[in-house]
């Protein structure tokens, strides 16, 4: 016979088995899902698994047996196609009016199958306009509802709506525990912590490194970039394009995991009929900014693999004897050079979250870095 705690134990274990690293997150969670209040708002950078807690925490609001796990309404709820579980993704920029009259009204509704339905509002720190529409419901719910809104940070304009909300807090995933996950996977634990290391605290971000082969080699494209700058327009432009089809090539994993989720929206869709299962739209606009963002870190990440490779060069300064003979007597010379290519790459890397154009913005960082020797 099992103890009680032990019981309790058990589902959580499959309800929150895809996100690894935010222990007192899930601790929370299984806690409130006991005796939920209406409103829940979990704060922390993206790419710390919010989707998969969301729908952990869902299931267990909606499972009979209080998140077993187990049971069709635990699996359709972590799959995103339970009905009663509405996620809001915003189309635009922003979490618009519009979105908030559509969580006001689905917030009225009956639950379409259980007793209890939940609304995940994503991206609620770009809901500043929004934000006063969706505060009277927040604030005199109806029964059967609970919210769980998610946000990268609580901006001063929404402090109010936060208010409203029992806040959980994620925390970057520190790249020890990143690397004891990957090595867990049966990674190699040389390969595993330089993972861990570009993944910037992300669990998404390392997952997919993982499923991607070519993580080592692109590295070693950045890392050559120093040197196969010749000071010509015409090599920067090569290096641009070929760092650019590499990143896209970063994104297969990516595309992989969301033309699976569509199939399993199409097939479920035929099994329930199509008011079953969330609109395709909104998915689709989701599915292509998470591409942007994987786009932008494998750029970011590569910006700090070359601003590495230029700070090992300024290292080796300090070691004469590997330094080309070449370069004796232009010492001062050469760290001004050097520290300005650091910063031209730290510049680019900071422009890269604004910059609509990343081809444009490669190709500029690499015609400035080319005055510097490699
Ligand atoms: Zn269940």
């Amino acid at each position: 016979m099992t103890s009680a705690a032990e019981d309790r134990a058990l589902p959580a274990a499959t309800l929150f088995s895809d996100v690894v690293g935010q222990s007192d997150a899930i601790a929370q969670l299984r806690a409130a899902a006991r005796k939920p209040v209406h409103a829940y708002l979990l704060v922390g950078p993206p790419g710390l698994g919010q989707r998969p807690l969301a729908r952990g925490f869902a299931a267990a609001l909606l499972c009979p047996q209080g998140g077993c796990g187990a049971c069709e309404v635990c699996r359709r709820a972590q799959a995103g196609i339970h009905p009663d579980v509405v996620e809001i993704e915003r189309a635009g920029p922003f979490v618009t009016v519009d979105d908030a009259r559509r969580v006001v009204r689905l917030a009225q509704r009956r639950p379409l199958e259980g007793h209890r339905q939940v609304i995940v509002v994503s991206d609620i720190h770009l809901a500043r306009l929004a934000a006063p529409v969706l505060l009277k419901t927040l604030e005199e719910p109806a029964g059967q509802t609970v919210f769980v809104l998610l946000a990268d940070a609580v901006p001063a304009e929404m402090a109010t709506v936060a208010s409203r909300c029992v806040r959980i807090e994620l925390h970057p995933v520190p790249p020890g525990e990143l690397r004891d996950w990957l090595v867990g996977t049966g990674m190699a634990p040389d390969l595993a912590a330089e993972l861990a290391e570009a993944a910037g605290g992300s669990i998404d971000r390392a997952r997919l490194l993982a499923e991607d082969g070519g993580f080592a080699q692109r590295r070693e494209l950045w890392r050559s970039v120093p040197s196969r700058l010749d000071g010509t327009g015409a090599a920067a432009a090569a290096l641009a394009a070929e760092l650019l089809s590499s990143a896209e090539e970063a994104l297969e994993p990516v595309r992989a995991r969301h033309r699976n989720e569509m199939e399993g929206l199409g097939s479920e869709a035929e099994q329930r009929g199509e008011r079953a299962v969330p609109r395709r739209k909104e998915i689709e606009d989701r599915q292509h900014r998470e591409e942007r963002r994987w786009r932008t870190d494998e750029l970011r990440a590569g910006f700090a693999v070359l601003a590495a490779a230029y700070r090992d060069r300024l290292l080796s300064l300090a070691a004469p004897d590997s330094m080309p003979a070449a370069w004796s007597g232009r010492t001062e010379e050469r760290v001004r050079e050097l520290a300005g290519a650091i910063a031209v790459v730290e510049r680019s890397s900071a422009e890269l979250v604004r910059n609509p154009n990343e081809s444009l913005l490669l190709e500029a960082m690499l015609v400035r870095l080319s005055a510097v020797t490699g």
